[in-house]
Formats: C-alpha cells, sequence, structure tokens
C-alpha cells in the first residue's frame, strides 16, 4: 500500500489522504489530490521521489500554492508540498544559504534584519522560495534572479545537483526549472550591505503600493496573466470593461483588473472560463494575447 510506505518515509502527520487542494492555495480552489505530503529534509524528498517512480505514481511539486489554479477534478497521484517544511536560512556576511520551503516575506525579513539590501521587492509576494526560483518571481522592475547566485534541485534521475544563476536560463517568470523537471531544495542568494532604515523604507513604500491596489483581501493567485510587451495586462482588461466581470464565483477584481478573485465559492471551471473570456475579449477588441501566469495544475 502506498499510503503506508509515505507514512513510513515522512511519518504520519506528514502524510494526507483525499486531501483537498483548496486547502493548500492562496486561491482557495482546487478538487482532491489522491495524497499531499510535506517532506522536512532532501533526502525524504528523494525517498518519496523514488518511491513513486518505482510504484509508476505521478508527483506533483508545489511551494505555497500562491500562483497555481487546481482543476476541480484534483490531483492524481502525490502532491509534494515543500513549503511547509524545510524553511531553514543561514547568512554569513552578504550571502544567504536557505532551504526553498521558506517564504519570500521571511528571507526578505531576515535580509532587513541583517541590513541586507536586495530583496525588499519581494516582501509582498505570498511564495515559498522554491515557487519563486520556479518563476522567477518578480515586482516593481525587479526579479529574484539578480540575487540568485546559485540552485539546488534534485533532477529527473533524483540526483542532487547544483548549477549557477547563470544557468537557470531565467527571463521573465520563467526558469530552466519549467522545462527539466527538477525539484529545487535550496538556493545561495547574493545580496548588498544595505541601510536599515532605507530598506525599511523602501519595503514599508512598496507594501503600501500593494495594498492599495491589489484585492489582497480576497483569495487569488496575483496577477492572472503575464505582461504582455508594451502592454499592461490589467489596463488592457479594465480598457475592455471587464471590471466586475463575473463567471459563477470568478471575477475579475474591481480593485484591480490583472487579478480573478475567488468570491467565495469559484470553482476552477468557473475561473478558466473568466480567463478564456477575458483573453478573447481582449484580443478582439486589442489584438493582444494575453498568457496566463497561473500555472493549471490536475484534472479540469
Ligand atoms: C496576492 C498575490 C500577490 C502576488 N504578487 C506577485 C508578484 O508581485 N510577483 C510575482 O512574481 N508573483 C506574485 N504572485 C504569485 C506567486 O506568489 C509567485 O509566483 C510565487 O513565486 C509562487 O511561489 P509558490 O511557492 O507559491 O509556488 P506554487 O504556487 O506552489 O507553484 C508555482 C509553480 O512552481 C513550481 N514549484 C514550486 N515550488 C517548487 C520547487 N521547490 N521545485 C520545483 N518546482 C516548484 C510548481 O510546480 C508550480 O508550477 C502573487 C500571488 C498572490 C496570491
Amino acid at each position: 500500500m502506498i499510503e503506508s510506505k509515505l507514512v513510513s518515509l515522512l511519518g504520519e502527520k506528514n502524510v494526507l489522504k483525499d486531501e483537498p487542494m483548496k486547502n493548500h492555495t492562496t486561491f482557495k480552489i482546487g478538487g482532491k489530490a489522491d495524497f499531499v505530503v510535506f517532506p522536512e529534509i532532501e533526502e525524504q524528498i528523494i525517498a518519496v521521489l523514488n518511491l513513486l517512480k518505482s510504484e509508476n505514481i505521478p508527483a506533483t511539486v508545489l511551494g505555497n500554492g500562491s500562483n497555481i489554479l487546481v482543476g476541480d477534478g484534483g490531483i492524481d497521484g502525490v502532491v509534494i508540498i515543500i513549503g511547509k517544511n524545510m524553511k531553514n536560512a543561514e547568512i554569513n556576511g552578504t550571502t544567504v544559504k536557505a532551504q526553498c520551503g521558506i517564504l519570500l516575506s521571511r528571507i526578505a525579513n531576515l535580509a532587513y534584519e541583517n541590513s541586507l539590501t536586495g530583496l525588499e521587492f519581494a516582501s509582498g509576494i505570498p511564495g515559498s522560495l522554491g515557487g519563486a526560483l520556479y518563476m522567477n518571481a518578480g515586482a516593481y522592475g525587479e526579479e529574484l534572479c539578480t540575487v540568485v547566485k546559485d540552485v539546488t534541485f534534485i533532477d529527473k534521475d533524483n540526483n542532487i545537483k547544483t548549477i549557477e544563476a547563470k544557468n537557470c536560463d531565467f527571463g521573465y517568470r520563467r526558469s530552466v526549472f519549467m522545462e527539466n523537471g527538477a525539484v529545487i531544495t535550496s538556493c545561495t542568494l547574493s545580496l548588498k550591505e544595505g541601510n536599515k532604515e532605507d530598506i525599511k523604507a523602501k519595503t514599508d513604500d512598496l507594501k503600501e503600493r500593494r495594498v492599495s491596489k491589489q484585492p489582497l483581501d480576497k483569495p487569488s493567485a496575483g496577477s492572472t496573466f503575464k505582461r504582455p510587451e508594451g502592454y499592461f495586462a490589467g489596463t488592457l482588461i479594465e480598457q475592455s470593461g471587464l471590471k466586475g466581470f463575473t463567471i459563477g464565483g470568478a471575477q475579475v477584481s474591481e480593485k484591480h483588473a490583472g487579478f480573478v478573485i475567488n468570491t467565495g465559492n469559484a470553482t476552477a471551471k468557473d475561473v478558466l472560463s473568466l480567463i478564456e473570456h477575458i483573453q478573447k475579449t481582449v484580443y478582439e477588441k486589442f489584438g493582444v494575447t494575453l498568457c496566463p501566469e497561473v500555472k493549471m495544475i490536475g484534472k479540469f
């Protein structure tokens, strides 16, 4: 039985069966996964991956679930959530070595406490470090890749490897990890010495901009679409008259048209139908194709 094997590898508290994924996503949407597991160390991830490979069971890796839409039919196999445990970080001078389950907000705060600058932009992004590396998360003109020195991951043959940032093929909301099927486990960041008051002032300013412009009180997965070259997705959606447009429980936020929000009981189908409607309307009006930034996972 796969359940008893997972429990023997991870302990009972780190294995959930038939678990609704809406409990593990900021969208608060998603059907059940056969299993959700929370590894505490790299070796446990490798052991679980080896087990799943030998039993031919699919594995899905998540960080903090803040950039995903999980289908109403749930996820077959085992979801490995890195963002619950694996949160250690060590600071040595201007270098930060961190495990990938740590939240960006936490690591940005650690940097501030140690008078290190370079992560202020990341303090309001609700993802784990692993998810942020995968996505090359960014905000206000800055991106994570600019402070990454190297990344350690488990490759598709379940070996641990470390590569330098220059080999991560970072681009706008992309990285090599989208293609190589790796599980990112830790990384080294290279920050700069800064002034604590300046770091706080910048962080507070960016937080205020977020709070005043984004619908942070409603479940979402952040910006629904990538920024199309030369445009802003939110502006195109607003100028298409779609602010507040609703399908089922999914709505184009009244506060920021770049966000699709869950008004309470949205299904993944509602969100997907709304995304398709937005894409069609914006294309007809402006001839611009909007590509989702949000990752769709599981059975729709
Ligand atoms: C209110 C709000 C505001 C946001 N603002 C921003 C913003 O300003 N800028 C921005 O860039 N994003 C933003 N986001 C989106 C999101 O927070 C980022 O994309 C974040 O980097 C995702 O991290 P995560 O750990 O939640 O990843 P998840 O959502 O769990 O996963 C995202 C993808 O990464 C993969 N992944 C996650 N962890 C790993 C790992 N350890 N190894 C391999 N693959 C992994 C998953 O398979 C999935 O494909 C926002 C989201 C919300 C809800």
